[in-house]
């Protein structure tokens, strides 16, 4: 088997992938259905011949630009196991990010949560674990995407606490939240036709924002003050050259106070805050 990975780190190596030896460990893994670290303790055992061929099967893919998690099948998203298909956005380290600083602002977790967009599920599993006593609403507009979500919440302990709803955002939505999330899709038409082969894979309405980027932003920052309690919470996942439109689209709302834009690991403005304010700001 260690030759095996061995040719599989060199096949995926000339394609030119970053961490191709980690990338090989996790498809061989997969395919021998072992956890990656007992691949060392069976480091002299053999690959058989029909395994060979589905590993071939795999990097031939991966060597083609399809995203790892999808010939995977699953992610780790913030300590969850969640299943993936192309039905869904591949959540990214910056959500979990989303989800961190969501967890740092509430020593008092939320009763009421909406997720809009919920794609795999993410946001609302990784919160659901980690406040036991919140409920939460988590729409999505596809019926593939709600069915995994729903298949993901199970698997992480956390579905009698999410309710999923099919919802063009907050078409069939009706009574007041504590906390609205949302990763709406944010990139530019126009770059998304010119992006890496990756992101081709993933559904298009998981990333496609309008012209601007700013549709859905837009949207959801509009019609939220709605849906949340006074004193309740927006957060919004945006792109990092959007902070100054989205902080202006907050304000427009006279809704909302205590806006708030903040930087990603990497130094990107990613993620909006703003606070439901009692009544209307003049
Ligand atoms: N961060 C994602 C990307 O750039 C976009 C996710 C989204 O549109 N919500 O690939």
């Amino acid at each position: 088997m260690s030759e095996e990975l061995r040719w599989v780190t060199e096949q995926l190596r000339q394609s030119s992938r970053e961490s191709a030896r980690l990338e090989a460990e996790l498809i061989v893994a997969h395919i021998l259905q072992k956890a990656r670290h007992e691949l060392y303790a069976h480091a002299q055992e053999l690959v058989t011949p029909a395994e060979h061929t589905q590993i071939c099967a795999l990097v031939e893919r991966r060597c083609q630009g399809e995203p790892l998690q999808y010939l995977l099948g699953y992610t780790e998203f913030h300590g969850c196991y969640l299943r993936l298909t192309p039905a869904v956005l591949i959540p990214r380290p910056e959500t979990e990010e989303l989800v961190e600083l969501i967890l740092a602002r509430y020593s008092n977790p939320p009763a009421d949560v909406l997720d809009l967009g919920t794609g795999s599920g993410a946001i609302s599993i990784a919160l659901a674990r980690a406040w036991p006593q919140s409920s939460f609403v988590a729409v999505d507009i596809s019926v593939e995407a709600l069915a995994l979500a729903r298949e993901n919440a199970v698997r992480n302990g956390v579905a009698e606490r999410i309710r999923f709803v099919w919802s063009d955002w907050f078409s069939a939505i009706s009574g007041k939240f504590d906390l609205v999330v949302s990763n709406p899709p944010y990139v530019r038409t126009e770059y998304l036709e010119r992006a890496p082969r990756e992101l081709h894979y993933e559904p298009k309405a998981a990333l496609d924002g309008g012209p601007e980027g700013l549709d859905a932003l837009a949207l959801i920052i509009q019609e939220s003050p709605t849906y949340l309690h006074a004193g309740g919470a927006l957060y919004l996942e945006i792109g990092s050259d959007q902070g100054r439109s989205v902080r202006a689209l907050l304000q427009r709302t006279r809704a909302f106070t205590e806006i708030e834009i903040y930087r990603d690991l990497a130094g990107y403005e990613r993620f909006a805050r703003a606070v439901r304010a009692t009544r209307c700001l003049s």
